[in-house]
């Protein structure tokens, strides 16, 4: 039998590649636009007409090339962006397939004008089904423009296959938003058959945002910044009363390539979370910045897709920043770093500095770290003619001091100065209590789980957890994957202080549970456990063991409800301020707010 294996032409070769990188003229546009900026263009400028179907032209002012390479970009697999292997873990480029040229070449009838800075003469080269028409010297401008005729002329099956006008339009605009999206260093200009959609001149992200989508959206951006050792997260938010009911508006970036990944606008909604009417999606630019080898980009042709090597400090610093960026526009309360990200990687890091840190940034003025500290102690009252003694009682110094007193302690104190005011439950929920600002109410159940948490943390960092024995061990049924649950994170169950053993099918008994924790309910604690973890391993990205942590704060604080002594509510407000991060319960929510002075007056004006 004669052998009947050939390789293809080239040609057609070049066809099916084009299958997968050019589907139609928004993505020859996005691979000729990426070009242009990997080409170093300062400006770029797209020409369109009829949705790009019968001509499409990107004119760019970058680096241009030589008549030879100029020649080779039209074949698959030449590229001058990488050379070995490695590169790809250190890609700088937007491209680096060499397959765009060829593919679009192969589909099209492609005209080609380039010239370098230091040529008198430029190349042109008229190209139709990867068949090498014309090649001659051409004056032109420096850069590169190169114009698509007719693309799918060869394909009759595929041109069919092209949308409306209107539809193959917009996915053009949304690959030329995105790309001037990140790159607002460059100029960029749309123009629709006479029409110009865009004219956009190169500016801060900010103003091409505005330049994109209109002056309305000045007011309702929110900065935002977040920085880690690993990767770098900034950009804008829109405020969450300005969102929409559809999606469309949502730009992510990685190394400003831009991608989609619903793990990341999860992490984005998240940090929206009870701020946004249901259904409905804030505008977000961000982007992400990141060593190039921990990620890896070479997941699919078109390149939207991105693996994250470790994905979940990726989801925690962009839910941080969003936070952030709400929070510092008095949106909602910004929420602390540490409370949200991988709180222990972070303490065991950096051991105890960490704590240190982060306290001295939130509260370089408060004390309550160091209450026997007199030095400090004193640099409050910085400015009076006496130093009062820490131990003296309030009444025991001029009214003028306790105000200045109370005002570097307006967040936090655990002081006997303020704390001899007795302390008022509301309705069996909330704490009352005087500051100097006015009146601070603080929520009892999620100031308990905060201090909660922060004991687990540091008890777990520590290895000082303790366990006290039931006195009446209670056996545990459970269905097979719960309990399949339990045996997996029997080790750290172990760690916090639970004492769990099988006993029997499906059932654990329960020997003893963290000391601190109210006995007497073991039962009813461990079921809330499991399923508290398993709500949190859907809903949020937590390491395990923060998971158990927040798990069990959730489940052995106090509750909304039940009524408090006057010495517990002390030492609950005490314990509060005395956190890392008093200000949030561990899944962000508010464990207390100020009612101003002067908000109450202006009810009795
Ligand atoms: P890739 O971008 O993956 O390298 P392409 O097929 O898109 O592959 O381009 C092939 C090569 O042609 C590029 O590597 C680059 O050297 C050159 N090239 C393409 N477009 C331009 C341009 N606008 N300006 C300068 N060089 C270009
Ligand atoms: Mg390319």
């Amino acid at each position: 039998m004669p052998d009947i294996i050939q390789l293809l032409p080239d040609a057609i070769a070049n066809q099916i590649a084009a299958g997968e990188v050019v589907q139609r003229p928004a993505s020859a546009i996005k691979e000729l636009m990426e070009n242009a900026i990997d080409a170093g263009a300062r400006n770029i400028r797209l020409i369109v007409k009829d949705a790009g179907k019968t001509l499409l032209q990107v004119i760019d002012d970058g680096m241009g090339m030589t008549e030879t390479d100029a020649r080779m970009s039209l074949e698959r697999h030449a590229t001058s962006k990488i050379r070995r292997a490695e590169d790809l873990f250190t890609l700088h480029t937007m491209g680096f397939r060499g397959e765009a040229l060829a593919s679009i070449a192969a589909v099209a009838q492609m005209e080609m004008k380039t010239r370098m800075g230091d040529q008198e003469l430029g190349t042109l080269l008229v190209v139709e089904g990867s068949e090498v028409k014309r090649q001659e010297p051409v004056a032109c401008e420096k850069g590169t423009s190169i114009c698509v005729k007719n693309l799918f002329f060869n394909i009759p099956a595929r041109r069919n296959f092209l949308k409306s006008n209107a539809v193959e339009m917009r996915h053009i605009i949304d690959e030329f938003q995105r790309l001037a999206l990140a790159n607002p260093d460059i100029g960029f200009m749309l123009q629709q058959a006479d029409e110009l959609v865009y004219d956009l001149a190169a500016a801060k992200i900010g103003q091409r945002i505005v330049n994109l989508f209109g002056k309305t959206y000045q007011a309702q951006l929110a900065t935002c910044q977040e920085e880690t050792d690993q990767l770098k997260v900034s950009g804008y938010v829109g405020k969450p009363d300005f969102a929409r009911k559809t999606r469309g508006e949502q730009f992510l970036f990685v190394n400003r390539r831009f991608i989609r990944s619903n793990y990341l606008h999860h992490a984005v909604m998240s940090a929206f979370e009870g701020l946004l009417p249901d259904g409905s999606f804030p505008f977000y630019v961000l982007f992400i910045e990141i060593d190039p080898r921990h990620i890896d980009v070479n997941v699919h042709p078109t390149k939207t897709e991105i693996k994250f090597i470790d994905e979940r400090a990726v989801y925690a610093v962009v839910r941080a920043a969003v936070r952030q960026a709400i929070g510092s526009h008095n949106l909602t309360p910004a929420i602390d770093f540490d409370a949200d990200v991988n709180l222990i990687a972070k303490l065991n890091n950096a051991a105890g500095e960490t704590r240190e840190a982060y306290f001295d940034e939130r509260f370089s003025t408060a004390l309550h770290k160091h209450p026997n500290n007199t030095d400090n102690w004193e640099k409050l009252f910085e400015g009076l003619e006496r130093t009062p003694t820490p131990s003296r009682p309030v009444e025991d110094t001029p009214p003028v001091h306790t105000l200045r007193f109370e005002s570097a302690m307006n967040q936090a104190s655990t002081t006997s100065v303020v704390e001899d005011k007795p302390l008022f439950q509301l309705h069996g929920r909330y704490i009352v209590k005087q500051v100097k600002s006015g009146m601070m109410i603080i929520d009892q159940q999620a100031a308990h789980e905060r201090v909660l948490f922060e004991k687990f943390v540091s008890q777990v960092k520590n290895k000082t957890a303790q366990s006290q024995q039931s006195l009446f061990p209670q056996a545990i049924t459970f269905s097979p994957s719960d309990f399949a649950l339990v045996l997996e994170i029997h080790q750290e169950l172990m760690a916090f202080g639970f004492r769990v053993e099988v006993f029997g099918k499906n059932t654990m008994v329960v020997n003893g549970i963290p000391a601190g924790v109210k006995p007497g309910n073991e039962r009813e604690l461990f079921e809330g456990l499991i399923e508290q973890f398993k709500i949190n391993q859907d809903e949020l990205v937590l390491p395990l063991q923060e998971n158990l942590m927040r798990s069990l704060a959730r489940r052995a604080a106090i509750r909304s409800g039940q009524t408090l002594e006057q010495a517990e509510m002390r030492s609950l407000t005490e314990n509060l301020f005395a956190c890392t991060t008093p200000n949030y319960a561990p899944d962000g929510r508010p464990t207390f707010f100020i009612l101003e002075l002067n908000k109450i007056e202006s009810y009795f004006r």
